[in-house]
């Protein structure tokens, strides 16, 4: 009996050495097919700026579903081995894709970079005593915040793959010319402002109206699903009336329900302004990107501020 134990264990450590060779072997077929860096990205914007610096040198791949509003969404066990398989792991903010540092605890590859883009941008809000919820994640909506992140996802993308670092900083200069432009079109058309207060869906334009001295007033909260209380719409419906608003905005990911209602109590109308939280397939194949969507919001922005 013993002896046969023994060999039924000696023939299980056999048949995993197989598999654990397996797998090696599987890899390098990964590494040496095509040779390209494995690169998984969060939401769009995250996808966006990480493709167009490392372009065909990667396979850079979007995780969560561009239709999905991404505050409340969270990995299935499959995208965690996607994120697992990669050699970058592209994302905004641990405030935002708060599921992260649990991941990053638990994962088991070394060669796994994870990539905060926003990790040099000092962040507004109170993040002491873990209220993670009042830390504001939406630099990715200010263009010149966005430029920083471009550069910290270049610098990651440099130090896993330095042989090809000329042609990514390249792609990078290039695409933060693109930011640059837009921010200087931001500031030229917003600079004579007649009016400084846009009504907004939730609570995500906090950096773009700082940055050209505008002021946000949120219906919700920094997420969408944190809705106001009936006192909190009473009050934005007294400071609309005041401030003779004459456009709410509201956000394509989720329901425009509430902007509707505030829109039809004081005779304004609504418009889409986008948090590129996502962007469709659909969008995207008609030629709609971070900058174009940019260019859009800007002219919504005109209409409550300048027209
Ligand atoms: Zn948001």
């Amino acid at each position: 009996m013993l002896k046969r134990h023994y060999m039924i264990s000696l023939i299980m450590v056999i048949s995993t050495l197989f598999i654990v060779s397996g797998c090696s072997s599987r890899s390098a077929v990964k590494d040496g097919n095509n040779g390209k860096l494995q690169i998984v990205t969060t939401f769009y914007p995250m996808y966006e700026f990480t493709k167009n610096i490392a372009k065909d040198k990667a396979n850079v791949e979007l995780l969560i579903p561009s239709n999905i509003e991404p505050h409340d969404w969270e990995p299935s066990p499959k995208d965690v081995g996607r994120i697992q398989n990669a050699d970058l792991f592209v994302y905004n903010s641990q405030y935002f894709e708060t599921w992260v540092p649990a991941i990053q605890k638990s994962v088991g590859n070394e060669k796994l970079s994870f990539v905060e883009a926003s990790s040099k941008i000092h962040l507004a809000g109170n993040s002491s005593d873990n209220h993670h919820e009042n830390v504001d994640p939406h630099v990715w909506l200010s263009p010149v915040l966005a430029q920083k992140e471009v550069k910290a996802i270049t610098s990651a993308i440099i130090k896993a793959d330095p042989k090809n670092k000329e042609y990514y900083q390249k792609n990078s200069d290039r695409y933060i010319e693109k930011l640059s432009k837009l921010d200087r079109d931001y500031q030229t058309a917003l600079k004579d402002a007649k009016k400084k207060e846009i009504i907004t869906q939730h609570s995500a334009f906090g950096y773009l109206t700082k940055e050209y001295g505008l002021k946000q007033v949120p219906i919700a909260g920094l997420s969408p699903s944190q809705e106001p209380s009936p006192s909190k719409l009473s009050e934005l419906k007294q400071f609309a009336e005041e401030h003779q608003v004459k456009i709410i905005y509201f956000e394509e990911l989720t329901s425009p329900k509430v902007a509707e209602t505030l829109a039809n109590e004081i005779g304004a109308k609504t418009e889409v302004l986008s948090t590129l939280e996502g962007l469709s397939k659909e969008e995207q194949e008609k030629g709609s990107n971070y900058i174009t969507v940019m260019q859009k919001n800007l002219d919504a922005i005109k209409k409550s501020v300048i027209d």
